[in-house]
């Protein structure tokens, strides 16, 4: 229920919002509209650090950021509760279903009881004309079901039809759930559902896998110059060649902001350090351009830890093996990979 107060309140946030972007010079569109009011009340934090993030700096707030932040943040809410909108229209089918078949077997019942009563009524009687009459009201309740049975059996193909689109719904939607909506690869939280899987696949098999955790260097100082829009788009550059670098079995996820982790695999920890190094050098050795004025705004970096899976590990004791080598590699200059066993070597040393 939604007290009077709560309507005053609802009406000045939506002063505010169309009051401050008229006052960046941005049209209140409905896009806009949702964007600065998730902001000014707070229901999305990373959108509002993203903004904030751009305030703080005085730079513009353009139509193009706008359209970004809706992009990435509204819309990625929405794709939740497009499945629960499926699953309520699928289990509204199903219903629909099982009304069809309770009728169905309704009618069967009662064209059974039709059917032994006149054969009751044919047994008891020689009367040629009484006998036309059952002949014929059977004929009747034969017809009867037969087109009744043609309804339901059409009423079954439509329900059919619709539960398969719901399902492919759900389906896409299920996967949207597991994309990150900036960059178009794996999110947090199939990240967190891979790795559970690979440690559970490699205690059976005894096969090992790396866990590289991949963080960009100075990616505060490159937002504060380029601008966090111009920082989104190197997120998705960086994100892009990480996934090339490695075979499609391997999961490459961002982790959380300019984080990504990799979980490669069928290999010891040389190889996880391999595919590491290689990833680092695709990276530093892009130019990075801005498209819309053709300025060159230089390279950027990225630092490496590699830890690789023990019989006793749990998805945190890795994390933290890989997350201690990627300090280490910070630690010591940044553009670098570490391996899990240089951090060891040199506890030992
Ligand atoms: P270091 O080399 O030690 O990693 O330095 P850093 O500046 O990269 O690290 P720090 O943790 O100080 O800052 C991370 C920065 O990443 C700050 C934040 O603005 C930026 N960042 C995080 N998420 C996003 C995002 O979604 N888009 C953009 N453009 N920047 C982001
Ligand atoms: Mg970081
Ligand atoms: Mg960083």
């Amino acid at each position: 229920m939604t007290t009077e107060a709560e309507t005053a309140q609802g009406m000045t946030i939506a002063a505010r919002v169309v009051a401050e972007l008229c006052g960046h010079g941005i049209q209140p569109n409905p896009h806009a509209f949702a964007v600065w009011h998730a902001h000014l009340t707070g229901s999305d934090a990373a959108l509002s650090a993203a903004l904030k993030n751009q305030l703080d700096q005085r730079l513009p707030i353009t139509t193009e950021l706008i359209e970004e932040l809706h992009e990435n943040h509204i819309l990625s809410g929405r794709a939740l509760r497009v499945a629960e909108r499926s699953s309520r229209a699928i289990m509204m089918e199903i219903d629909g279903i099982v009304e069809l078949i309770r009728l169905s077997l309704g009618s069967s019942s009662t064209y059974s009881t039709t059917l032994s009563n006149l054969l009751g009524d044919m047994v008891s009687t020689n009367d040629p004309l009484a006998l036309k009459e059952i002949v014929s009201t059977l004929v009747k309740a034969t017809e009867d079901t037969r087109s009744l049975n043609t309804q339901l059996e059409k009423g079954l193909r439509t329900a059919r039809t619709e539960v398969d689109e719901l399902r492919k719904v759900l389906e896409d939607t299920r996967v949207e759930a597991l994309k990150d909506a900036l960059t178009g690869i794996s999110n947090r939280k199939h990240f967190e559902q891979a790795l559970q899987a690979a440690i559970e696949s490699a205690g059976s098999t005894r096969r090992p896998f790396s866990l590289l955790m991949v963080d960009i260097d100075h990616f505060k100082q490159f937002n504060d110059q380029h601008g966090h829009l111009t920082g989104d788009k190197v997120l998705r550059v960086v994100a892009q060649a990480l996934r090339e670098k490695f075979p499609a079995r391997a999961t490459v996820a961002r982790y959380g902001g300019e984080e990504f982790a990799i979980i490669l695999p069928d290999g010891d920890t040389m190889a996880g350090w391999v595919g590491a190094e290689a990833a680092r050098q695709s990276i530093l050795a892009r130019e990075l351009v801005k498209r819309s004025t053709g300025e060159k705004i230089g390279r950027i970096t990225i630092s490496v830890g590699v830890g690789t899976w023990k019989r006793s590990d749990t998805g945190l004791s890795l994390i933290a093996r890989a997350d201690a080598a990627l300090l280490r590699a910070k630690r010591s200059g940044r553009n670098r990979t570490v391996t899990e066993d240089q951090v060891a070597e040199s506890a030992v040393a």
